[in-house]
C-alpha cells in the first residue's frame, strides 16, 4: 500500500468510470481531480485547536481548485446567503453533536479539532472527500450529481473517516477498507437519525438520499437496509453492493472493492439495530464506536476480527444484559460472518 492518507470520496471510483467511459465530461474532469488529490502527498493534520467547544471553518473555492479559498463562515456566525454554506456548516455540526452527545467524544480526533471545510470546489466536481485535515464539497454536474453538501449523511461518512483514522487507522483496501467505508456510513447514517430524532425503524437506512439528480434511476449511493438495491441507472449502472459474504466482490478496482464489499458489514449494522429496536445511536452505535475506539482493534482487521471486537464491546458494555451481545453475533451470522 502507498503511505500517507487515502482520498476517502464519497462517490466510488468505479461509478466515475463508468460515466466517463460513456463521454460524460463532468466524470472526466472529476476523476482527474481525484487522482491528483490521491496522489498528493498530505501534510498531518494541523494541531488541534484544544478546545471541547464546536469550531467550524468554512471556506469557498470559488469553483477553483484552490483549498481551502476565502472564508465565509466561522462559527457562531448567522447563516449567509449560500445555501452550501449553510449546509456544510450545519452538517459538519450535526456530526459534532452525534460524537460529543452520544459518545463523548471531542471532534473528530477527541481533542477538539478545528472542522475546516470547502465548498463550490472545482466546476461540476462529482464528488466529496476528506483528505486527512478536511472536508471538500463539489457543485455536482447538475445531471447526474446535484450538491453535495445536501446530505446530511454524506458529510458524516466523509468525517467519520476522519475518526476513523485518529483511532483504529484502518487501511484503505480489501476487508478492513471495506470496514473502514462501512463505518463511515454507520456513524454518517446515524447523524442522520439523531438529527432527525429517527428510531431504527423509522430510518431510511440510504446513503446519500437526494443526490442523484432528477431522472437518474436510483434513490441514493448506497441502501444499508438493501444493499445492492440504491440505484440501476443506464449511466450509473446497477450498485454493485453485496448484502452476505457469499457474495463479497473480489476485484482490484475501488482498492479491492471497499465501496462494494461494506454492504455485508453495513447490513449486519442494519439488522443488529433493528433486531435492538430504538435509536440506533445508542445501543448498536455505541457498540461500534467501542470497537472502534477500543484501541484493540488492528488496522489491517478483517470482517472476523471485527465482529469479534463488537461482540465483545457488546459484552463489556451490556455485561447484565447478555442478550445484546447474542444478538450481536446473530447479526454478523446472518451475512455470513462468524464472531466465534
Ligand atoms: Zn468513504
Amino acid at each position: 500500500m502507498t503511505a500517507g492518507v487515502p482520498l476517502c470520496a464519497i462517490v466510488p471510483p468505479y461509478v466515475l468510470d463508468r460515466l466517463a467511459e460513456a463521454g460524460h465530461e463532468p466524470a472526466v474532469h472529476s476523476l482527474a481531480l481525484d487522482a491528483a488529490h490521491r496522489a498528493a502527498r498530505l501534510a498531518p493534520p494541523p494541531a488541534a485547536a484544544a478546545s471541547p467547544d464546536l469550531n467550524r471553518v468554512i471556506c469557498d473555492s470559488g469553483h477553483l481548485q484552490h483549498l481551502p479559498g476565502r472564508t465565509v463562515r466561522t462559527e457562531g456566525r448567522p447563516p449567509v446567503s449560500d445555501a452550501s454554506v449553510n449546509h456544510a456548516y450545519d452538517g459538519l455540526g450535526a456530526t459534532f453533536a452525534l460524537f460529543s452527545e452520544a459518545y463523548g467524544r471531542r471532534s473528530i480526533d477527541d481533542q477538539g479539532l478545528r472542522l475546516d471545510a470547502s465548498v463550490h470546489y472545482g466546476r461540476d466536481y462529482d464528488n466529496a472527500f476528506w483528505n486527512g485535515h478536511q472536508m471538500v464539497f463539489g457543485d455536482g454536474d447538475g445531471e447526474i450529481f446535484g450538491d453535495f453538501t445536501a446530505c446530511v449523511d454524506v458529510i458524516g461518512h466523509e468525517l467519520t473517516h476522519g475518526v476513523t483514522q485518529f483511532t483504529a487507522g484502518l487501511e484503505y483496501h480489501d476487508q478492513p477498507g471495506a470496514l473502514n467505508e462501512s463505518l463511515s456510513d454507520v456513524f454518517g447514517s446515524l447523524v442522520k437519525q439523531y438529527a432527525l430524532h429517527q428510531d431504527a425503524d423509522a430510518a431510511d437506512w440510504l446513503i446519500g438520499a437526494g443526490l442523484l439528480a432528477p431522472g437518474v434511476q436510483g434513490v441514493a449511493l448506497r441502501s444499508m437496509k438493501a444493499p445492492g438495491t440504491a440505484y440501476d441507472d443506464p449511466r450509473l449502472g446497477k450498485d454493485p453492493q453485496p448484502a452476505h459474504l457469499r457474495d463479497y466482490v473480489h476485484t482490484a478496482e475501488d482498492q479491492g472493492g471497499v465501496h462494494i464489499n461494506s454492504g455485508i458489514p453495513n447490513h449486519a449494522f442494519y439488522l443488529l439495530a433493528t433486531a435492538l429496536g430504538g435509536p440506533a445511536w445508542e445501543r448498536a452505535g455505541r457498540i461500534w464506536y467501542d470497537a472502534l475506539t477500543g484501541r484493540r482493534l488492528p488496522a489491517d482487521a478483517d470482517f472476523t476480527a471485527f465482529a469479534r471486537a463488537t461482540v465483545a464491546a457488546a459484552r463489556a458494555r451490556y455485561a447484565t444484559e447478555p442478550s445484546v451481545a447474542d444478538t450481536v453475533t446473530a447479526a454478523w451470522a446472518q451475512v455470513g460472518v462468524s464472531s466465534a
